[in-house]
């Protein structure tokens, strides 16, 4: 495996952003995993495990998909990287699968996650089955209510789903919940976060376990195109996890340009958004220095977005860093331009993507490439679970 493309230093911060701000009862729980998360991820016998069940299990390599009738629309050449056909339909299960194999090597028995549209929770219930582990799964009320089919999949699955009361009751507020139950139970549980946000190590971990997404984009492209290298890649970037593991390796090739989507919502000025680097100024929040969409004196401002999976007021200190210094180019999408990019998507390849994934689609309007360019875009997940959404809106 290619590591190391990304510069983090000890203490996890790239540039100015990330490091492990959390109470003095986390400590030890987050120095354990500081202390081990590399040697583990380099272990051959981890390797071995987390390779044969990414291909055996979830169903890698994903297809990299050359999308004929897009490409024509757009006079340009694009290639869809299909993490939606991932079992469980969407990338999430790359770093659940990763961290249920750290879990268990450091003999934790009990897991615990939050989720806002449920991806991350299914991901995480269905590799505790897969292992035998107990699970908790704390998401916010209203989500709870707007994502039943994840509910009742997280449920099948054997895993325990817990309200979380606070706040707007999404995300972040499933988020502090999670943080709470790891302070009480700090010895026998490990916390699966979702996207490359939280304290480090967890940034760099999930982007690692992620990063599988460009290697097999570099194995993919030339023996499909002739071409090393792509022109752009794209991804939408809630946390920024996908987008993570899609940019990992061309990082340091300063021909590729990256290219992420965020949540606009009803637009950048409108005060319902969750456009974190168009709005958001440098604070801490679940354990990280990133951008954040706050107030003057520093309160978090609550997101919007119709995506419940882009619905978070951070994002990831690995994008902070790539935005600060313009390594990556992040743009907002609306919710009514996302909605447009699903139909399209849906009436030109027969791929109906969700809706996180359609924001990235949408940067196509906006975005003009030569014809010879090859555009690979990250397909992070599939549509099933916003079907209710695309009747709302669509039909
Ligand atoms: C959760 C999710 C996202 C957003 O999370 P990232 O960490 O930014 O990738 C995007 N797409 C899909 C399909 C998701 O389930």
């Amino acid at each position: 495996m290619k590591t190391e493309k990304i510069a983090i230093d000890k203490r996890g911060y790239y540039g100015e952003f990330g490091g492990a701000y959390v109470p003095e009862m986390l400590h030890a729980n987050v120095k354990e995993l500081q202390d081990c998360y590399l040697e583990v991820l380099a272990d051959p016998a981890f390797q071995k495990e987390f390779r044969s069940l990414l291909k055996n299990y979830v169903g890698r390599p994903t297809p990299l998909y050359f999308a004929k009738r897009l490409s024509a629309k757009y006079d340009t050449q694009i290639y869809l990287k299909r993490e939606d056909l991932c079992h469980t339909g969407a990338h999430k299960i790359n770093n659940t699968i990763g961290q249920i194999l750290l879990a268990q090597r450091l003999g934790k028995k009990r897991i615990i996650a939050e989720t806002g549209a449920g991806q991350h929770g299914v991901a995480t219930a269905t590799v505790c089955a897969l292992m035998g582990l107990e699970c908790i799964v704390y998401m916010g009320k209203l989500d709870i209510e707007r994502q039943a089919p994840n509910v009742a999949r997280m449920k099948m699955l054997g895993a325990t789903v817990v309200p979380a009361l606070s706040g707007n009751m999404t995300l972040k507020d499933a988020t502090n919940e999670a943080i709470r139950d790891w302070l009480s139970n700090p010895s026998d549980t490990h916390y699966i976060i979702g996207s490359v946000v939280g304290p480090h190590p967890y940034p760099d971990l999930v982007a690692k376990l992620q990063a599988v997404i460009s290697e097999e984009i570099l194995e993919q492209l030339p023996e499909q195109t002739g071409r090393k290298l792509p022109d752009a890649v794209m991804a939408c970037v809630g946390g920024g996890s996908n987008a993570a593991g899609a940019f990992y390796h061309f990082i340091n090739e300063p021909s590729v340009q990256l290219i992420a989507a965020e949540a606009a919502g009803l637009g950048v000025h409108s005060g319902e958004t969750a456009a974190t680097i168009a709005l958001g100024k440098p604070g801490v929040l679940h354990g990280s220095r990133s951008y954040l969409i706050q107030t003057d004196d520093g309160q978090v401002v609550e997101p919007y977005s119709i995506s419940a999976g882009l619905d978070y007021p951070g994002v990831g200190p690995l994008h902070a860093h790539l935005a600060a210094t313009k390594r990556a180019k992040y743009f907002p999408v609306t919710d009514e331009e996302a909605l447009k990019a699903v139909v399209e998507l849906s009436r030109l390849e027969g791929i109906i993507p969700a809706l996180e994934t359609a924001h990235a689609l949408a940067l196509l309007r906006e975005i003009k490439f030569k014809k010879e360019e090859i555009v690979v875009i990250c397909l992070s997940g599939r549509g099933d679970k916003d079907l209710e959404t695309y009747m709302k809106y669509l039909m």
